[in-house]
């Protein structure tokens, strides 16, 4: 077997839950110092909330620049107990929980592009690698991450579904909405008039709302709605809480904008305020294909006969808020399927291909 995959059903075993990355983050710390590179932790761990920092190391190179490479330590729920089922070419969790490959995948094939780098003594640019916590639900690790620490001329994050070759050079921005409606409490059978329902006002902020695929560029949902209580008492608040996100910052503004003036609108005639909090997750991005991100992935991609294929992707990563902190960054696929589910699967062949193809992007 490859080593690079024994190297991936080594890591899924540890267990690596968002906010507890810690026993992974020493695992790898290890292997990083074994192999020679300097290892430093960041403080966003007192920050997130989690029981780890993000890792940032560096290996020296004979090189007029430095590139980094980046992917996540931390995986979703149900990510206990992981055991791998390896068939026709194929890993994939025992069903019971999901596998990991989002993003232990691309954790191990960076270890594997360093440790073929010192085995073989290549030559290669200035590297740093950053291992971050909090990806998954909200990229808290990368936006607490301490970029003093970075000082990479771009960024190659590994952590999309596509094929290798396939590079994410556009992200989406994200808004996150807190709405709480208000009403009136009131007995329904006995004095029903003194009361406001805060369900009608929502139902009616909801049904103006557009949502879901907006345009091309832009989407917008709901994904929760609490409140009320015994249907013999008014309701007196009601909580949604709903996302918006668009390639583009000024129409992401507009979604946001018209949910807000829909909320405004149906709570205005119950002479009551609704909660509004919006939180501003991560920023668009999009580097072109004649940066240097691109053209690093471009070349190497031609040098070993993978086809390159430029892409905009609909969800977040480490890569928006990489380039949100000045450096240029792309996501590259590396194969990852059904992720976030317990039938999530990964090719052998795809780790493996991916690993030659940031070899060759590290090499000089
Ligand atoms: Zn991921």
């Amino acid at each position: 077997m490859e080593r690079v995959i024994q190297r991936f059903l080594d890591y899924i075993k540890i267990d690596s839950p968002t906010g507890e990355e810690r026993e992974f983050k020493e695992r790898l710390k290890a292997d990083l110092l074994a192999l020679g590179l300097e290892v430093f932790e960041d403080r966003a761990g007192e920050k997130t909330g989690s029981n780890s920092g993000n890792l940032i190391a560096t290996l020296k190179g004979d090189s007029d620049k430095t590139i980094l490479f980046s992917a996540h330590m931390d995986t979703v729920s149900p990510g206990r107990g992981i055991k791998a089922v390896i068939e026709d070419g194929i890993i994939r969790s025992d069903g019971t929980t999901i596998l990991g490959g989002d993003d232990k995948a691309g954790v191990s094939a960076i270890m594997e592009m360093l440790t073929v780098l010192k085995e073989e003594n290549l030559p290669h640019h200035n590297l740093q690698i950053c291992f971050s916590i909090w990806e998954e639900g909200g990229l808290l690790g990368s936006k607490y991450l301490d970029y003093e620490k970075l000082q990479a001329d771009f960024g190659i994050v590994i952590d999309s579904g596509g094929a290798p070759g396939e590079t994410v050079v556009q992200g989406p921005a994200q808004n996150k909405l807190h709405i709480t409606f208000k009403g009136k409490a009131a007995h329904a059978g006995v004095a029903p008039e003194r009361g406001i329902s805060a369900i009608q006002i929502a139902a009616e902020a909801i049904t103006k709302m557009k949502l879901l695929r907006i345009d091309q560029e832009t989407t917008a949902n709901i994904g929760s709605i609490q409140g009320g209580g015994p249907t013999n008492i008014v309701t007196d608040r009601v909580t949604i809480h709903a996302e918006a996100r668009s390639l583009d910052n000024e129409k992401l503004k507009a979604q946001t904008d018209h949910m807000v003036q829909c909320v405004k609108d149906a709570q205005s005639a119950s002479g009551l305020e609704a909660e509004i909090e919006v939180v501003e997750t991560y920023k668009a991005f999009h580097v072109g294909e004649d940066s240097a991100p691109a053209q690093a992935v471009k070349a190497a991609c031609g040098k070993i006969g993978l086809p390159f294929v430029p892409v905009k992707s609909g969800g977040g990563s480490d890569t928006n808020h990489f380039n949100e902190n000045g450096i240029p960054s792309v996501n590259l696929g590396i194969g990852m399927k059904n992720c976030h589910s317990l039938d999530e699967w990964i090719r052998i062949d795809d780790i493996v291909n991916t690993t030659r193809l940031i070899l060759e992007i590290a090499k000089k």
